[in-house]
């Protein structure tokens, strides 16, 4: 008889390319409360390229890629 451990399968975490450096860093916010930057040094790196661009820095939407489960 083969046992088998009935151990469900750990979520592996997203990885998205740090926009900033390109560092692969985790999308979970419970892990990256910074992404999709892979730090809070990149985060704010962006957003001061942002400030001295056009951009307005409003309420971003995540992509629709977000796993809600099924
Ligand atoms: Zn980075």
């Amino acid at each position: 008889m083969i046992s088998s451990p009935d151990s469900p399968a750990p979520a592996s975490p997203r990885q998205v390319p740090c926009p900033a450096c390109g560092t692969p860093s985790p999308f979970a916010k419970d892990l990256n409360p910074y992404r999709p930057f892979c730090s809070l040094r990149c985060r704010e790196h962006d957003l001061g390229a942002w400030a001295s661009g056009d951009y307005r820095v409003g309420a971003v939407e995540p992509p629709d890629d977000f796993d809600a489960g099924a």
